[in-house]
């Protein structure tokens, strides 16, 4: 790196639900770096992923996005399909083995940088791109990961891959994270359907073993979270790799930036509409219902839902897709969806939103009491940023170890599907959990509490007083300042002659 000039390099993995996150931090760096000559942030993805986002990004100064060659037709793949978006489940691991092959040009565009006067401070690669710090390390670049993942949910996913200690007990219903206690138990149906299906030989459990094991060529990772509430999956990654850990969040999109990433639905509601109808309601009496941006429910279970939403006589503003099964487009069908009459009697007090709606917007509202989620972690930090406590509803991925985190910490309560006993969801329990949340009952103004505690802390957390000491600065901004730090003497140590080392990072690679 030359003195006069600053780049990062960033590289998600080619899904919107990794691109995202990565813009966000990356407009996060830029305007918190300011202070570093000559900033430039690389965003690096594969050319139909740069041009959508060259297309709908505003102007930037800071920020270049930068093509690597990658034909997805030579993998196999349908010729536009270089994000998950575009793609049906299966062909998801194909996808991620494909990405592989970025290697080369990721390799000659560090080279060519480095050979330029213009080595990157830092690379920050996605959490599927463990090979970025094997190169990174070979040509003596500092390099992190950047997990948009909550630290206990991430822990559980890595712990649970490297273990996969269902397959040591098939008949077991339960089971233990050996090397993190603190995850466990783990119920069989809280495991993500890779984790589930790997037998060790499968598509994922071979691409895990390579990319997982690659971690530990990383100087450390870097997460969108908050160290006072997420400590604990936050010691793992310090303790199982030896590398450092830095939580910088929340990092959040702001309204802007999102309208120009996220996929235009004009069946979905304006910003506009949804406010001006919580704007009708009292401060503190609106359940918001949304289940991310892929999930949906079951036919069953919408059902289910729509009987506890009438019959908790609250008011409601919920997000209806499809349910499993039917197209993503599929015209709204409230007749076959939804208990006849439905919409007649909770007129007024329910607001149904197509498929998509103005999320930050929403939980921003003081209309609005509580959220009923899948515990998607960009919805976690946006409701507790508001203070908004949760009722979670896990459906995927790592949904049900944030449902757990979320207990843990008092802020959310959760439907007995996130514990794993019973993959289903009846009508009266789910009346109940909403009364606890929403009503005035002991442990339902406890969790309100602790969700305000815990709105104050992520205020703290982010706070960024330049002229005032460290202690005055939030753990966040300080985690930040920590991260450059550590690359830029990382960099002063290479330009002095040894390679940058991560300390004792030891993850035996047969045990993966
Ligand atoms: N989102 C939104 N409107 C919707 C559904 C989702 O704005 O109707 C946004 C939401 O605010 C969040 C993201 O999409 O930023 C969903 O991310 P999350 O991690 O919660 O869940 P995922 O969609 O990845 O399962």
């Amino acid at each position: 790196m030359e003195e006069d000039q600053t780049n990062i390099v960033v590289f998600p993995f080619m899904a919107q639900g990794h691109i995202i996150p990565f813009l966000a931090l990356a407009l996060h760096l830029e305007s918190k770096l300011r202070r570093l000559p000559n900033l430039t942030i690389t965003f690096l993805n594969t050319p139909l992923n740069i041009a959508k986002l060259r297309s709908s990004l505003p102007p930037s100064t800071a920020l270049r996005l930068v093509e690597l060659p990658f034909r997805p037709s030579d993998h196999g793949l349908p010729p536009d399909a270089d994000n998950t978006n575009a793609l049906p489940y299966p062909l998801v691991a194909r996808l991620l083995h494909a990405s592989t092959s970025l290697r080369g040009p990721f390799r000659d565009l560090l080279l060519g940088l480095v050979a330029g006067g213009r080595k990157p401070l830092c690379v920050i690669a996605d959490i599927f791109f463990g090979w970025t710090a094997t190169v990174c390390r070979e040509l003596g670049i500092f390099h992190a990961v950047f997990s948009g993942a909550s630290g206990f949910g991430l822990a559980c996913y890595y712990s649970l891959w490297v273990n996969l200690p269902h397959r040591k007990k098939p008949d077991a219903v339960e089971f233990s994270l050996p090397d993190f206690q603190e995850g466990s138990p783990v119920h069989v149906s809280q495991l993500p359907l890779t984790i589930l299906e790997a037998d060790g030989t499968d598509e994922w459990s071979v691409f895990q073993a390579s990319n997982l094991s690659a971690w530990a060529d990383s100087n450390g990772i870097l997460f969108n979270t908050v160290a006072e509430f997420d400590g604990v999956g936050l010691s793992y990654f310090r303790r199982k790799l030896g590398v450092e850990v830095w939580p910088v969040g929340p990092v959040l999109l702001s309204e802007k930036n999102r309208r120009s990433t996220t996929p235009s639905r004009p069946d979905g509601a304006s910003p506009e509409q949804c406010t001006a109808w919580l704007d009708t309601k009292p401060p503190k009496s609106v359940l918001y219902v949304s289940f991310g941006s892929m999930n949906t429910l079951t036919a069953p279970h919408m059902m289910e839902l729509a009987t506890a939403l009438e019959s908790s006589g609250r008011d409601f503003l919920w997000v209806v897709r499809p349910p499993v099964g039917h197209d993503i487009n599929a015209e709204f069908d409230a007749g076959a969806w939804l208990p006849e009459g439905f919409e007649r009697r909770t007129a007024g007090r329910g607001l149904l939103v197509e498929r998509w709606a103005p999320q930050a917007e929403i939980l921003a509202h003081g209309a609005v009491a509580a959220f009923l989620t899948h515990c998607g972690w960009n919805s976690v930090l946006e409701a507790l940023s508001n203070g908004v406590p949760l009722l979670g509803w896990p459906m995927a991925a790592e949904q049900f170890f944030n449902a757990s985190l979320l207990e843990g910490g008092g802020v959310g309560a959760c439907l007995e599907v996130a514990r794993g006993r019973s993959g289903e969801v009846r009508a009266e329990a789910l009346r109940e959990k909403i009364e606890t949340a929403m009503g005035e009952t002991e442990s339902g103004r406890e969790m309100r509490r602790r969700a305000r505690e815990a709105r104050d802390m992520i205020q703290s957390a982010l706070r960024d007083d330049a002229g005032a000491g460290a202690a005055a600065r939030g753990s966040s901004v300080r985690a930040l300042d920590e991260f450059i730090d550590t690359a830029m003497s990382a960099v002063a140590e290479s330009r002095n002659g040894p390679k940058i080392s991560n300390g004792d990072a030891s993850i035996p690679r047969e045990q993966i």
